[in-house]
């Protein structure tokens, strides 16, 4: 629909809208639609939009304190008021050595910290190959994790991804975990990095922190904890007990563009010890040096990304806390998660499907149950009503398998979604599941 090239003259703005309305909307996934229910969501809110704004218009870099020093500062000061709502520990605060970052995406930040605790590592033993170097998390870690390590120089074969199965919900044993360390230490290798993660993205499972930040600890090995879902429902305190012994972690990861209503893209990172990243990644070019920050009285965070460039994203998060309050942000969480509930609820009420997982924040694991405990059959069933369901483009929901099981998962986190949203969510799942399957 669109010309092989781009038009020499200017065109007229009216034309341009035209075709976004003839030719770029038809082509979207609705999003922001009330009725999307697929992977997790991507919380837009008016005060985000607001802020990407603001942001998009004042267009400035804040690579250095200098190049913008209120947006280095408004990040550090939000940063701050998110941990405190987090009830993270103090040491990520910018008042002692920790803080916080807002990279762009969860891929980025669990980067950044393997890098810092490659770096850590490496200056701790001395001269040693990268082929030494082991890492460990759970085999539902996101497969972002994989991918850090790998541009890390970490060997595809020391990524300990521990096997989990239904008996812990798909979270990580802390036995598997030890035995794993101490078999590698057997060996000679240096294990230097786990990535725990709360709120997996396939089920939503949950390590458990307290324990394995004590072996972490015991160990001296870097803690990363990935809770770039749930980690925003932590600031309800009656989801924090999901990240209670992050006091042991060095580095803690949300998305706000995930469920906290701070649009696409804001991943705050803290870290335990900021000059951790900074050794790993500072740059000194000639150009970029200045009194200032040769003293280290300031936040430079070129040093604490990959990217020199950087949006004002803090701009965004600041709106988004002031303009709904904590309060508000709590409300809209608590929201989402009874409205997971209440579809829990349909599911368990139908004998011809089954929840698959427990849950504990909003999305719901499901599949049509199996006839005759034909496991292979009710994976193919269950693929089809997936296909056949998002093929009416009046929902959409996403898929994972677990234990070799095809499962559905209905995720609620649009910002417009309704308890009438979710009904009819279901009256369409069962609709289909009915025609599809004559046991049904
Ligand atoms: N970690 C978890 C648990 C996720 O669910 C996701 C994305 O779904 C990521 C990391 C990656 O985040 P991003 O897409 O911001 O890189």
């Amino acid at each position: 629909m669109l010309p092989d090239s781009a038009p020499d003259h200017p065109e007229p703005l009216k034309e341009l809208l035209h075709d976004v309305s003839k030719k770029i909307i038809p082509g979207l996934t609705h999003w922001q639609s009330p009725s999307y229910f697929a992977y997790y969501a991507s919380s837009t809110s008016v005060a985000g939009f607001l802020g990407e704004m603001l942001s998009a218009g004042l267009s400035v870099v804040g690579f250095t304190w200098l190049t913008s020093p209120v947006a280095t500062e408004l990040e550090v000061i939000v940063l701050d008021w998110l941990a405190k709502l987090l009830q993270l520990p103090d040491h990520f605060l910018s008042i002692g050595n920790g803080g916080g970052v807002i990279q762009g995406t969860g891929c980025e930040a669990v980067l950044v910290v393997v890098l810092a605790a490659r770096d850590r590592i490496m200056k701790k033993v001395g001269n040693t190959s990268l082929s030494q170097l082991v890492v460990y998390a759970s085999d539902q870690t996101h497969s972002s994790f994989r991918k850090a390590c790998l541009i890390g120089g970490i060997h595809e074969e020391n990524i300990r991804l521990l096997k989990t199965d239904s008996s812990t919900n798909y979270g990580m044993t802390p036995k598997s975990l030890e035995e794993s360390i101490s078999s590698d230490l057997e060996t000679g290798f240096i294990p230097f990095f786990i990535c725990a993660t709360v709120g997996t993205t396939s089920s939503a499972a949950v390590d458990p922190l307290v324990p394995l930040g004590k072996i972490a600890k015991s160990y001296g090995i870097w803690m990363h904890v990935d809770a770039a879902y749930a980690g925003n429902a932590c600031i309800c305190p009656e989801f924090r007990k999901h990240i209670d012994g992050v006091e042991n972690a060095d580095s803690f990861n949300i998305n706000a563009h995930k469920w906290l209503f701070a649009n696409q893209t804001c991943s705050p990172l803290w870290v335990k010890d900021r000059y951790s990243l900074i050794n790993a990644l500072k740059t000194n070019p000639e150009y970029l040096e200045y009194k200032v920050s040769k003293r280290d009285e300031v936040v430079n965070y070129k040093d604490w990304q990959i990217s020199l460039s950087r949006r004002f994203r803090s701009l965004k998060l600041w709106m988004v806390l002031r303009l709904y309050g904590a309060k508000n942000l709590r409300n809209f969480i608590r929201d989402h998660v009874n409205l997971a509930k209440h579809f829990e609820d349909y599911v368990a009420q139908d004998a011809h499907f089954e929840v698959v997982t427990t849950r504990y924040f909003s999305l719901v694991c499901f599949r049509l149950a199996p006839v005759d405990g034909d496991e292979d059959k009710c994976n193919e069933r269950n693929r089809e009503l997936l296909a056949t369901v998002n093929s009416t483009g009046k929902i959409f929901i996403s898929h994972t398998v677990l234990s070799g099981k095809f499962i559905l998962r209905f995720a609620v986190g649009a910002p417009l979604t309704e308890e009438k949203h979710v009904n009819e969510a279901w009256r369409i799942i069962q609709k289909h599941a009915s025609i599809h399957n004559k046991k049904y």
